[in-house]
């Protein structure tokens, strides 16, 4: 039997797993951490490194790494990197690649197939662009799943035998999702579900960066075209001052030097949990408005819910778990860890897939999350007016589903008719989000009113094919054609696969010393100015051992360098992990 692996393709850290037996596992990395970083960094000599250690890059060498890539999914955007132009689902496929060893690594056995999680709000082009990122990593992608059905299904599996309504609240690095749905009797049926893909725990952190910024006289936009590396520096520790918020009434925030240096005699900045809930109160105003809908359009008031699912690392601050609490006068839960239950369904999903009997007793269903339509003309007033949205298929209908509407020419003697195809909400195309087209040729002459049928069908992957035919001839058209670089052809798919398997990928085995040397630079800036020569000269050591390729080289270079952060009061063990995985 060949495995399917589920994996959570994060904005912030990526994560995979495995069912064995009658339960997900998760996979450990080459630091045998279950969560992967989803950075990927380039080095001087043209090695990829994903993880960790391209994390530990990123703050030295901005310009040499590429993070939150997914936020570009879908879109035409190249990310500059070490003189080389990647798209989104190219680095991401960087990242799956990663994970895909580690799980072959894990089983001793390759890895075909996998489930990949997408947030629930991301469209056509960015599912696509998912799917595609698989493929260049040699995936085949069995199913492309909603991270909050993800979730639920971690709770289903886990309760199969109750009978609830429960809301999942799901805030990730980069996007928020709500889903609100019902189990009874091992059925699982998403109600509805809403959110924004472009709210996440990195706009927290930017909120707390722009108020220590603003208390410099400086504007976060400003300040990131200006002094990049300060603010790179200044990212990280305010990523470190927003979790320790959580065990502490008050943080001090050290100010980095321009070249992103923090010296002992560092100005500080003190950040209360007040004025971290302040400044993100706009934030959560915008946490409110999707789970409204998300109730609203599951015809469920806030009281009839009877749990709320906290899931994605963000639900850990404190301003958000306090919104939800007064929103559903109740207590969140957080059984699972948040940063791993949604790994976990897509383990079960993909266990449902290959007919696993351990799940043989569930089911799921899930829904469409927003309305897709077409663009057509209205008669107003005797005019006939353009621009309008007619949906097709209702957001929150339950999938698969195939509808199929009518319309009709406008002219006499239209030879062509086209069909442009929108995802949204508003009533005016304009305001909506255009997924791609398709044209109606060789229309008869006639009179106008000619009738075409036009077929929506969205399947369990969330993915759209349009139809389009005439009553009176047998010309059929179909399929989507996506306004963006998503969908490629076989020969655009094996240039880009062969373009990527030119990349040399950092030796697995030696991330860690990698990830060690990387940690061990950004430390430089912190010791003292009197021990920096010493800490130096180690490192250099280390550096040299690694590019002699000789193991024993590498274990002295590398327990001295040990010895040296230890003696200065910094752990080692930070940088090099539990490697108990090999
Ligand atoms: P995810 O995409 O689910 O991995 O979520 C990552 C996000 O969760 C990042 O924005 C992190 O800053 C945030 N996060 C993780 N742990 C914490 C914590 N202890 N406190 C606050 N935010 C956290």
């Amino acid at each position: 039997m060949s495995y399917i692996v589920g994996i959570d393709l994060g904005t912030t850290n990526s994560l995979c797993a495995v069912f064995l037996g009658d339960a997900p596992r998760l996979v450990p990395n080459p630091l045998g951490k279950m969560l992967t970083p989803s950075v990927v960094g380039v080095l001087e000599d043209g090695q990829v490194l994903v993880g960790e250690a391209a994390r530990e890059l990123r703050v030295t060498q901005p310009e040499r790494c590429a993070s939150c890539f997914k936020r570009l999914m879908g879109s035409d955007s190249r990310v500059e990197l070490a003189g080389r132009a990647f798209t989104a689902p190219e680095l991401s496929s960087l990242v799956l690649k990663a994970l895909k060893t580690d799980a072959e690594k894990f089983l001793g056995e390759e890895v075909p197939e996998a489930v990949i999680t997408v947030p629930a709000y991301f469209n056509d082009t960015q599912r696509k662009a998912t799917k595609m990122a698989g493929e260049l990593a040699g995936l085949k992608v069995r199913r492309i799943i909603n991270e909050p059905t993800a979730a639920a299904l971690t709770y289903g599996f886990h309760d199969r035998d109750a009978e609830k309504k429960l809301i999942v609240v799901d805030l990730g690095g980069g996007t928020f999702d709500v889903t609100l749905m019902e189990v009874f009797e091992g059925t699982l049926e998403i109600i509805s579900t809403s959110g924004e893909s472009f709210l996440g725990g990195e706009d927290f952190t930017n909120r707390l960066m722009a108020i220590i910024l603003q208390k410099q006289g400086t504007q976060l936009e400003v300040a990131e075209l200006q002094e990049p590396l300060r603010v790179a520096r200044l990212r990280q520790l305010c990523e470190e001052a927003k979790r320790k918020l959580l065990g502490e009434p008050e943080v001090q925030v050290k100010l980095p030097t321009a070249d992103g240096t923090v010296p002992d005699d560092a100005k500080t900045v003190k950040i209360t949990r007040d004025a971290f809930a302040k400044a993100v109160k706009p934030l959560l105003d915008r946490v409110a408005a999707p789970i409204g809908k998300a109730l609203r359009d599951g015809r469920t008031e806030a009281a009839e819910v009877n749990d709320v699912i906290l899931v994605g690392g963000a639900t850990r601050m404190l301003p958000l778990q306090e919104f939800v609490r007064e929103y559903f006068e109740q207590e969140p839960q957080a059984l699972f860890n948040p940063d791993e239950v949604v790994c976990l369904g897509a383990a079960v999903q993909a266990a449902l897939i290959a007919d696993n009997r351990a799940v043989d007793d569930m089911v799921m269903t899930d829904v469409c999350p927003f309305t897709l339509g077409v663009d057509s003309a209205k008669e107003l007033g005797g005019q006939l007016r353009s621009g309008y949205f007619v949906p097709i298929i209702h957001r929150n209908t339950t999938i698969p589903v195939s509808k199929e509407e009518v319309f009709s020419t406008i002219r006499p003697n239209q030879e062509i008719v086209q069909l442009d195809v929108y995802q949204g909400e508003n009533r005016k195309v304009e305001n909506n989000l255009k997924i791609g087209d398709l044209q109606v040729t060789g229309v008869p002459p006639g009179p106008a009113g000619q009738e075409i049928y036009v077929r929506f069908t969205y399947d369990v992957n969330g993915i759209l094919e349009v139809e389009a035919y005439m009553a009176n001839t047998d010309k059929k058209f179909r399929t989507v054609v996506t306004q963006h670089a998503a969908d490629l052809t076989d020969t655009e798919l094996e240039e880009a696969v062969k373009n990527l398997q030119s990349l040399k990928y950092y030796p697995r085995e030696d991330m860690a010393n990698q990830n060690l040397l990387r940690f061990a630079e950004r430390m430089v800036g912190e010791v003292s100015p009197f021990q920096r020569e010493q800490f130096e000269a180690a490192i250099d050591m280390f550096e040299q051992a690694l590019g002699s390729g000789d193991r024993q080289t590498v274990e002295d270079a590398r327990d001295t360098l040990a010895q040296v952060l230890s003696m200065l009061g910094i752990d080692p063990e930070e940088a090099l992990g539990d490697q108990s995985d090999g």
